[in-house]
């Protein structure tokens, strides 16, 4: 059982690794992980590079922030909401990487354009609507989203989520979405994007439920 100061730590190490992914443009993005009642994320208006494991910032799940510590992500709210609704996520990764973002500042939600889809838990990941940044109508239309078993969303205008068991689980969903979204981009550039059917997306989804997400192989 991984304690609070080495959870502290992974944090940081995963915050950082957001820029050099090419998840987080202009430093934009938060990371948080399940800790017991609550959740720790980290803190608001602060260069990754200078984090301390002191400056992630620990949020009940009422929402409430203990005394003496910095500012939580002013987008702690749908963090919040992921822990709340779906006992077996464990972190949440959030950033504007740039086809997730770019396909969401067109309303659009990426649809089964390839099997892979299924690694967020549904035949689509789709496009929650727009909302303020750091508010509660921007949460609930997470929490919309996510219902169900959903890993991902995107944001309208804004960019996307992804949710795991841990954080290595969450920030691998995150570089998919991304990843996902940028080969729909250039599908849809290209001409008419086929798409797969119904019954094909519950095969594959039964088979990613069965067999786990294929990590280190993808046929
Ligand atoms: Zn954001």
């Amino acid at each position: 059982m991984i304690d609070e100061d080495e959870l502290r730590a992974q944090i940081i190490d995963f915050a950082r690794m957001l820029e050099p992914s090419g998840l987080s443009v202009n430093r934009s993005g938060n990371i948080s992980a399940r800790w017991k009642d609550g959740f720790l994320i980290t803190p608001t208006g602060m260069v990754y590079e200078h984090l301390e494991p002191a400056d992630v910032v620990f949020v009940r799940t009422d929402g409430a922030v203990a005394a003496r510590q910095r500012a939580p992500s002013s987008e702690w709210r749908f963090h919040q909401a992921a822990y709340r609704d779906a006992a077996e996520i464990g972190a949440v990764v959030h950033c504007h990487s740039t086809h997730a973002t770019a396909l969401a500042c067109t309303g659009r939600s990426i649809p089964a354009f390839h099997y892979m889809v299924a690694v967020a838990g549904g035949d689509s990941i789709d496009c929650a609507p727009y909302a303020t940044f750091g508010g509660e109508d921007l949460a609930r239309n997470v929490a919309a989203v996510l219902a169900g078993g959903r890993r991902a969303c995107l944001l309208a205008n804004h960019g996307q989520i992804a949710c795991g068991a841990d954080l290595d689980a969450a920030f691998a969903l995150a570089k998919d979405v991304e990843e996902l979204a940028r080969q729909y981009v250039i599908a849809l550039q290209i001409g008419e994007v086929k798409l797969l059917d119904a019954a094909e997306m519950a095969r594959v989804l039964d088979a990613f439920t069965r067999y786990g997400r294929q990590d280190q192989t993808r046929d």
